[in-house]
Formats: C-alpha cells, sequence, structure tokens
C-alpha cells in the first residue's frame, strides 16, 4: 500500500457496513474506514476476526443478513477485531482494504418487511394541513407511532436512477382522475432502523427493544403526493409510495451511534404503559441534510438542514407497537423513522412542507424554481456518520398503453 495512503482519517466516521464489489472480485461485505473499504473476508484470513464464527461464509455473501443473523455477540466481535487493529495500526488493516473510489457499493442488504412510520409531530402536523386543508392530526397520533406497510422489493442503494412513477390521481378542478406520471414528485428525508435480531411473535417490551436492531442508514422514502393524496382516504399510502424507496449503502452499528441519544420531548398525552414502561423515550441526536442540485449546477443546494432529535416517537416505542399485537421481527425487516421535520422553516424536510405543497416555489441558485422535484434533479441527503444518499430522478420509463380517462 502507498505509504501515502496508510494515513488514518482524521476526524474519522464511524465504521459502518456495506457490501461492495471491487475489479475482478464478486461482492462481499466491506467496512468503511476513512476513506477505504476493508475487505472483511480478507481481514479475517489474517485471524483477527476469530469472534465471528462462519467468517469464511458470512463475509462473502453479496449480502448483510447471514452475518447479522449470527447476533450481537459476532457484530461486537468484529467491531472490536477491527477497531483493535486500528488501533494498533495493524498492516491487515491496510493490506485488506481498498480506496473507496475503486469499487461499486451495492444495496447492503436483502429488506425483509419494510414499514414506514409518521414519526415527527412537526411533519405530521404540517402534512396534514397541507394535503388535506381542514385536516388535524389523527386522533390516534399521539398514542401510537402511526406508520404503514410498504415494499421491501423496491428498496434501491444510492446511485440508482429513480424513474418518475405512473399513477391515478385528481387533475385541479378535474371529477375524474386520470392515470399518468406524476405531478408531485417528493422526497423524504428519513433514517432506516435494520433489524438484526428477530422476534417470536409476542410483544418487544421498549427497554427490550434497541437490542433487535442492528444499525441506522440514510433512507429516501420517495412519494408521489397526487396519487398519494388521491388513493389514502381511508386507508395509507399505497402506490404513491410503492415504487421506489432509496437508501444509502452504508449501515452504521447501531452500538456505535447510542453515545448520541438524548431524551425525546416530552410526550403529552402520556403513552399507554406498553409504550413507556420503565424507560423514557429517547432519540438520536444526528444532524441531517437535504440538497438539491439541478443538471445545470455543478454543486447541489442545501434545501433542508433538520436532526433526529425532532422526532416524537424513539424507534424502541416503534418495535413495542409494532410488535404489541403479534407481529414478528424479522432479520433485514426495515423501519423507516417518517419524515424528519423540525420545528424550524429549514427543517422542513420534503418538498411538500418546503414549498407548502407548491404555494411557495423553491428557487435554486441556478435561477430555476420548483414545486416539487422535476427530472434531471439529483436529491442529495447526508447525515452526520450515515454517509451519503444521491438519487438521479429520470424521465418516467415507458407511456402506458392507454388513459382510461375521457375529460383530458
Ligand atoms: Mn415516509
Amino acid at each position: 500500500v502507498d505509504p501515502q495512503q496508510r494515513e488514518r482519517p482524521a476526524a474519522p466516521e464511524p465504521l459502518a457496513y456495506g457490501v461492495f464489489c471491487g475489479e475482478g472480485s464478486s461482492p462481499r461485505l466491506g467496512m468503511r474506514y476513512g476513506e477505504r473499504v476493508i475487505d472483511l473476508l480478507r481481514f479475517a484470513e489474517c485471524s483477527l476476526l476469530d469472534g465471528v464464527p462462519e467468517a469464511s461464509r458470512v463475509f462473502a455473501a453479496p449480502r448483510l443478513n447471514d452475518f447479522m443473523e449470527l447476533g450481537p455477540s459476532a457484530w461486537s466481535a468484529c467491531l472490536d477485531g477491527v477497531q483493535s487493529a486500528i488501533d494498533d495500526d495493524d498492516d491487515a488493516i491496510w493490506t485488506s482494504s481498498i480506496p473507496l473510489d475503486e469499487v461499486t457499493l451495492l444495496r447492503p442488504f436483502d429488506v425483509g418487511d419494510f414499514v414506514d412510520f409518521y414519526a415527527s409531530k412537526h411533519h405530521a402536523g404540517t402534512a396534514s394541513k397541507l394535503l388535506r386543508p381542514g385536516s388535524e392530526i389523527p386522533e390516534c397520533w399521539p398514542y401510537l407511532p402511526l406508520g404503514y406497510h410498504s415494499r421491501g422489493g423496491n428498496i434501491v442503494v444510492s446511485g440508482e436512477p429513480v424513474h418518475r412513477p405512473w399513477g391515478q390521481f385528481l387533475p385541479k378542478g378535474a371529477v375524474r382522475p386520470v392515470y399518468g406520471e406524476t405531478q408531485s414528485l417528493d422526497f423524504e428525508l428519513e433514517l432506516g432502523f435494520v433489524v438484526g435480531v428477530p422476534s417470536d411473535g409476542s410483544p418487544v417490551r421498549p427497554a427490550d427493544a434497541l437490542a433487535h436492531v442492528f444499525g441506522l442508514v440514510l433512507l429516501n422514502d420517495w412519494s408521489a403526493r397526487d396519487i398519494q393524496v388521491f388513493e389514502s382516504r381511508p386507508l395509507g399510502p399505497f402506490l404513491g409510495k410503492a415504487f421506489a424507496t432509496s437508501i444509502a449503502p452504508w449501515v452504521v452499528p447501531v452500538e456505535l451511534l447510542v453515545d448520541l441519544r438524548v431524551p425525546a420531548g416530552v410526550q403529552d398525552p402520556a403513552p399507554l404503559d406498553h409504550l413507556l414502561v420503565d424507560i423514557e423515550a429517547h432519540v438520536f441526536d444526528l444532524p441531517l441534510e437535504a440538497a438539491i442540485r439541478s443538471s445545470s449546477m455543478e454543486v447541489p443546494d442545501l434545501v433542508c438542514q433538520t436532526n433526529a432529535r425532532h422526532l416524537y416517537w424513539s424507534v424502541e416505542q416503534q418495535i413495542a407497537h409494532l410488535t404489541s399485537g403479534g407481529a414478528r421481527l424479522r432479520t433485514g425487516d426495515l423501519l423507516g423513522s417518517g419524515t424528519i421535520s423540525g420545528p424550524d422553516r429549514l427543517s422542513r424536510a420534503c418538498m411538500l412542507e418546503i414549498t407548502d405543497h407548491g404555494a411557495t416555489p423553491l428557487v435554486l441558485s441556478d435561477g430555476t424554481s420548483r414545486t416539487y422535484v422535476q427530472d434531471g434533479d439529483e436529491v442529495v441527503i447526508r447525515g452526520h456518520g450515515l454517509g451519503t444518499l444521491q438519487s438521479l430522478v429520470v424521465a418516467a420509463t415507458r407511456v402506458p398503453a392507454s388513459s382510461t380517462s375521457r375529460d383530458r
């Protein structure tokens, strides 16, 4: 390894897991260390990860799931092994790692069930008023972490383009819907919690819930607002959010982030006992931001600056609620936090809120304005220690065979 490449990262981001493909190597597990990725299969061959059983099998897999299934003792053994080698400046760190710009990062895990919550009170309040004027936060909202089941099969990784979806919606003033390209494609800045330890169908207590979480990942819950509004009364979103959800390539182990936990705000009214027993709700103090770059811009414009500490419901409460009726957690399940909007204008974490559903267009530094995301725009989401999630929005892929609308 070139000695100049052996420089330790000055202010290292936390170690994080991903799946990478290098030149001539099959997809396998890697660990981010500064600007390099440690090939865990090669690193394990140096006998520095002996606490990880079946290392040659789980690290050669093109997904994190097999490793996650080994459980928390193996996860800690892996982190401890890598961290000790870094502390000792062991040669193995360098001989088994590759510069990040020489690898392709793939979707880090096979996604099981995907649930998206609605855990920011700021978002729930503003979004419900904007989408349905006159409506308020639902009656159930202060009593349970509201969410909906979405599609694990449509999770894509940073760098994969997102096609503008088709769907049914009601154009302004129309009485019949049309089937066409969405006119209001939105992003939602969120955190994803990746389930590592499954549950057996009995309710998980809040105090035990964090032990089921393997790690955190940045998440963009793409939303077509016109499709969503037309289809989701009285049920939740369906096709308006089913076409794609993007995640970052790095899953940061929860044990490296627990020190960033802070008490959540006061929960009033108090949740029922099974969502609170003997544990104060805690959220992560993680600064997050979103930016947009049009095709004529070099550098993206910052459009949102927020923090995961603005969430009302904790991940423990989300897991306790999800499992409270008998639902099982499986390794690879993904739990989205919901849009992480905060109290002030700059912390609005989706275009719906940023532009007041189109009433206050956003002007970008190239002079163009946006009510929602346009084809050719790149949405870039960053999170403290969580890396970057960037996605280019591209035109709809196909023209539908026919529209059923007669009044276009
Ligand atoms: Mn969402």
